[in-house]
């Protein structure tokens, strides 16, 4: 017995830090969105119990200290189930990028076991089991685009921004997103993005409104550490993105579009200044 499932990547369309709570996490407001950029899970049923992990890519653990693995003991360990899995994982999302590629592994992770072990959990017990796993695997489970709110946990949908093209692209810079929150100071944020009118554009399936209202501020600390990055943001916007937003604490950078020959024309532009250029849909 085998499934297969796929774990798209996530940017967000703002991302604003309200506070430092007591705990030490960061109080944030998120707007996500996912695009077809996606890495592929193959799950099989293995005649033994164990908990196998194998990848194409060499830069990533294999073992505990993956993502998706992490979701497999845990799925184990909670329901007691003694069968065995084989986990296959096609990379395709890059790396430590702020795309959130190891949460959406561990989100697909769980849908394929639930499926594969017919275990029957429902999305709300799903979403329980993400969120002991991290931040942001909720809303993997969940999909769709979704204000987030707290830690990242506390879900509200939204309905899908107009279908549009998502040029993305990473710099070879290694962003931890621990160090772009500790180095994170309110004070350096000159202007907040609005919740409020992000929201507003989304429900009004307007594009250029969406496009006026993108905002990260966490781009006040990545953008500071790794000039690279905004100059990234620069090309895009010269070779005729409408709007263009570091995603996550980066270092990945993406540039919205209508038109499908646009994307090309920026992909094709972007291609000479980094390695890791990729053209994707918005999913709607
Ligand atoms: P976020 O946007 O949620 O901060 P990210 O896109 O910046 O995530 P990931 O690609 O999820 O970062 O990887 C961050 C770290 O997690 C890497 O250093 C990697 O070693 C580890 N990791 C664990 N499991 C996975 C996985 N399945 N895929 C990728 N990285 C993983």
């Amino acid at each position: 017995m085998r499934v297969y499932e796929r774990a798209p990547a996530k940017i967000n369309l703002l991302l604003d830090v309200l506070r430092k709570r007591e705990d030490g996490y960061h109080e944030i407001e998120m707007v996500m969105t996912m695009v077809d950029l996606a890495d592929r899970l193959e799950l099989e049923e293995l005649p033994r119990d164990a908990i196998e992990l194998t990848s194409q890519t060499g830069n990533i653990p294999l073992d505990e200290r993956n993502l998706a693995y992490q979701a497999a003991r845990l799925i184990k360990d909670r329901y007691g189930v003694k069968k065995g899995v084989r986990i296959h994982l096609d990379k395709r999302i890059p790396v430590a990028a702020g795309l959130a590629g190891g949460s959406s592994d561990a989100a697909a992770a769980l849908r394929g076991l639930n499926r594969l072990w017919n275990l029957n959990l429902s999305p709300g017990e799903l979403t329980g089991l993400a969120a002991e796993l991290g931040s942001d695997v909720p809303y993997c489970v969940r999909g769709g685009t979704a204000i987030a709110r707290g830690r990242g946990e506390k879900l509200e949908p939204l309905p899908s921004p107009p279908p549009c093209w998502v040029v993305l692209a990473k710099p070879p810079i290694n962003v931890s997103t621990a160090e772009v929150y500790g180095r994170f100071r309110p004070e350096k944020v000159e202007r907040h993005p609005s919740l409020e009118r992000m929201v507003r554009a989304i429900r009004a399936g307007s594009f250029g409104d969406i496009c006026a209202e993108l905002g990260n501020v966490l781009e006040t600390v990545t953008l500071e550490l790794h000039p690279e990055v905004r100059r990234l943001k620069e090309i895009m916007r010269k070779l005729g993105a409408d709007g263009v937003l570091m995603s996550g604490s980066g270092p990945t950078v993406f540039g919205l579009t209508a038109k499908e020959t646009k994307a090309a024309r920026i992909y094709n532009g972007l291609r000479g200044f980094c390695k890791d250029v990729f053209v994707a849909r918005m999913l709607t």
